[in-house]
């Protein structure tokens, strides 16, 4: 133990060295609250090899923040005492492209003598990816990021209420339409160079369907670092934006009525080196263990949706014939269907892999993988099932024909979804009694706080929050 804190610290004091001669002047180590906010501790890069062998301090009271950075309680966390060290995790040190000088870090939290957190999201995200390992399973995720770009305002009337804040966007061109690109070509190639120099394999960019929004998805991997790279992508988005004078919303309802934010996370499920996606002669070449799987993804997103829609505003965005995903189904390449498999191309042994649409970047991205995670490994130990799959956009069949075909709605509240979550045995076995806990307090009191908030008021609130 003791050769191993020596062998890191030497790796670190390497590190160090390396990036001071790069031009670090400071690490960013980050981690995600339970409220879908990026919080950050920063150190001189010639620090870092005391930051990985100490930790670095940082109050365990931010577990129940809230979006609005005001601060509620839980049974087990919540006040002015303690302090857990932060331990930045070497392996994802990222020079940042789009911040020169700077560096960065995801870290993991622990608790003064040694323990981990056991409040800790990024652990909760290994500790799930370790039993799928122990299950024999390869699960590989990615996140697609969306955002709205609009031109950073001169200055704000002090006295207009945010509610009235007109957005400026730097583009006009339509939907998916390549005028947005050819007008925003410089800013766009600067988000792609900025992603490509830190190591970010990205799939695809495009305009989406929202006034000024656009879309970058990355290849899928390890859970943990797929959550890493959420953060790192929107952090890199947010920067690159903010050199090009522009400003980058990830909210989930930018503009309440309108298509909202997404952040879908994608999955592919392996075993052996083999998907279990593509199994000979299978319905939808799904294997045994692909079907109770995501059979246990789909039963448990009622309650999977306080970890990955956790806002007031998640419910603004989560409207039907939206491809948000609101209806708890699946379907195959149905954007209708909160749960979408994905065929791909016949022939790409890679291709076949599932779509959870109903996440968004107010969403924890650790909670979000861990929770998903949990529940797929619980719908293999109870052999879940799939029901048959749905076609069409389920928002477009009467009431009576969704009873008939039994797809009912996903909670259409915050307090529905935190309902659900509470009552979750898999989940709360999954998180632990402090994170599960947590969480449910920092839910329950963004509930109370927009309790009288209309949505044009929610999503003016929220719009520059994650
Ligand atoms: N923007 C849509 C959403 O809120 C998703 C569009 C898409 O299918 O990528 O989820
Ligand atoms: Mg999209």
């Amino acid at each position: 133990m003791a050769t191993r804190a020596a062998e890191q610290c030497e790796e670190a004091r390497r590190t160090a060295a390396r990036l001071v001669a790069e031009g670090a002047r400071n690490v960013a180590m980050t981690w995600v609250d339970n409220a879908g906010i990026t919080r950050v501790k920063a150190i001189p890069a010639q620090r870092l090899a005391d930051a990985v062998t100490r930790g670095v301090g940082a109050a365990p009271v931010f577990d129940v923040f809230t979006s609005d950075d005001t601060i509620t309680a839980s049974d087990h966390l919540g006040g002015p005492d303690g302090d857990l060290r932060l331990f930045p995790d070497l392996g994802r040190l990222t020079t940042l492209a789009g911040q020169p000088g700077w560096a960065w870090a995801p870290a993991d939290r622990y608790e003064q003598l040694g323990a981990p957190h056991p409040a800790c999201q990024r652990l909760f995200a290994r500790r799930m990816a370790e039993r799928a390992t122990a299950a024999g399973l390869e699960v590989r995720m990615g996140f697609e990021t969306e955002w709205v770009v609009t031109r950073v305002p001169e200055r704000r009337p002090s006295a207009a209420p945010e509610a009235y804040e007109e957005l400026d966007y730097p583009c006009a061109g339509p939907a998916y339409g390549m005028t947005r690109i050819v007008e925003l070509s410089d800013y766009l190639r600067d988000v792609t160079e900025a992603l490509a120099l830190q190591d970010i394999d990205v799939l695809q960019l495009h305009p989406e369907y929202a006034p000024g929004q656009f879309e970058v998805s990355t290849a899928p991997g390890d859970p943990v670092r797929a959550a890493d790279d959420a953060v790192l992508v929107r952090e890199t988005v947010r920067a690159v934006s903010a050199r090009h004078g522009l400003r980058a919303s990830f909210a989930p309802s930018v503009v309440a009525g309108q298509v909202g934010n997404g952040c879908h996370l994608h999955l592919g499920l392996y075993r052996d080196g083999r998907s279990l996606h593509r199994a000979p002669d299978a319905a939808w070449g799904l294997a045994p263990d692909a079907t109770a799987f995501l059979g246990g993804v789909l039963n448990t997103l009622p309650a999977l949706l306080a970890l990955g829609c956790p806002s007031p505003a998640s419910y603004l965005r989560l409207q039907p014939s939206h491809w948000a995903g609101i209806y708890q189904c699946w379907g195959v390449e149905n954007r209708e269907a909160a749960l979408r498999l994905i065929t791909g191309a016949p022939d790409d042994p890679d291709g076949g892999h599932a779509e959870v649409k109903p996440f968004d970047a107010a969403a924890n991205p650790y909670l979000a993988v861990g929770g998903v995670l949990a529940a797929g490994l619980h719908g293999i130990d109870t052999a879940a099932r799939l029901p048959a799959p749905q076609s069409g956009d389920p928002g477009h069949l009467g009431v009576r024909e969704r009873a008939r075909r039994g797809i009912v709605r996903l909670p259409a509240t915050l307090t529905e979804a935190a309902d659900r979550l509470e009552k979750s045995a898999p989940l709360r076995e999954a998180m632990g009694e402090v994170l599960h806990g947590a969480v449910l307090a920092v839910r329950r009191a963004e509930e109370a706080h927009f309790a009288d908030h209309g949505p044009e008021e929610i999503a003016a609130a929220t719009r520059w929050r994650w």
